[in-house]
């Protein structure tokens, strides 16, 4: 059934509610939105997303105050189909007072980029130089951000979480004799793979949404170790962290003792062209 709608409002039919986000939400407010009324027919088809919808509205609305707009401007209304004639009251009650709410058209260029840089671009926008009225936004739902904090005595520097972040939050800066891994807050989306796949249980993460961390692109270094260099020719080739967690391993199965931990300050290479054939010969002269 067809909806006459109030002057100055324009109807927008998303074919899924997937496709409902806060970047959709703040875009709208960016390009001259006085106000979104979101309306969703309630039926049973719904309920498996009606959560997930509300959370994000409700972020929606805590990023505009954060900006400092008015939440209000974002509305979702829940309807039965056979109840059209109340809804129609109901928009026209409230686009009059949407339309008498301050509007601005932020800017006319094109917002680009991956989901999350649209995101924070859209921030940037909105805030127009200003400082944000509350830095930690209130989420009420998944939270799709994170701070990875790393346990450094239990890192190794495998490098794992760095090459399977799908975000690519984290980064690897190697050195003559160093190796750092950093992150990056703005890129993280909290999904906790990382946490995950650890093999050392070495992270945790800090679920929140800060405006201001948002912002900043900088890398923040999590942990840096030293690359042990190898007993006989000196190149760097294993990290401080991995060399430990091996001396445990050997300490662990009672192998511990002093020849073979100086063993294992020999690179690969020069174990196999110097220990090899001096252990050979060994071998000979004992037959
Ligand atoms: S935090 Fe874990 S996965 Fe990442 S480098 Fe350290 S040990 Fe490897
Ligand atoms: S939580 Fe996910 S996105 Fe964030 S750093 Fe870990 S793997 Fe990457």
């Amino acid at each position: 059934r067809k909806l006459s709608l109030p002057l100055g409002v324009f109807p927008l039919e998303l074919p899924t509610l997937g496709l409902m986000s806060e970047n959709v939400l703040l875009s709208s407010i960016i390009y001259g939105a006085s106000g979104i009324i979101i309306l969703l027919p309630r039926n049973k088809n719904n309920l498996g997303y009606l959560h997930i919808l509300y959370h994000k509205v409700h972020a929606a609305k805590n990023i505009m105050k954060s900006v400092g707009l008015d939440p209000d401007r974002i509305i979702l209304i829940e309807f039965d189909e056979q109840d059209i004639e109340l809804l129609v009251e109901k928009l026209n009650e409230i686009s009059s007072d949407t339309r008498a709410k301050q509007s601005r058209v932020f800017t006319t260029e094109p917002i680009t980029g991956d989901r999350r840089s649209r995101f924070v671009s859209m921030i940037r926008t909105l805030l127009d130089g200003r400082r944000p009225i509350s830095d930690i936004i209130e989420y009420g739902g998944p939270i799709p951000f994170g701070e990875v904090v790393i346990d450094r005595e239990k890192c190794t520097l495998c490098e794992l979480c760095y090459n399977k972040c799908p975000a690519k939050a984290f980064t690897l800066v190697k050195e003559a004799d160093t190796v750092s891994l950093g992150f990056i807050y703005q890129k993280c989306i909290g999904c906790d793979f990382c946490s995950s796949i650890c093999p050392e249980n070495a992270i945790s993460l800090r679920k929140y949404l800060s405006i201001s961390r948002l912002l900043d692109d900088s890398v923040m270094i999590l942990v840096s170790q030293e690359i042990v260099k190898c007993l006989r020719c000196g190149r760097p080739f294993i990290t401080r962290g991995k060399l430990r967690k091996i001396e445990k391993i050997y300490e662990g199965i009672g192998a511990g003792n002093v020849d073979k931990l100086q063993s294992l300050k020999l690179c690969p290479e020069c174990k196999r062209t110097k220990v090899v054939p001096a252990e050979y010969d060994k071998w000979l002269i004992y037959r």
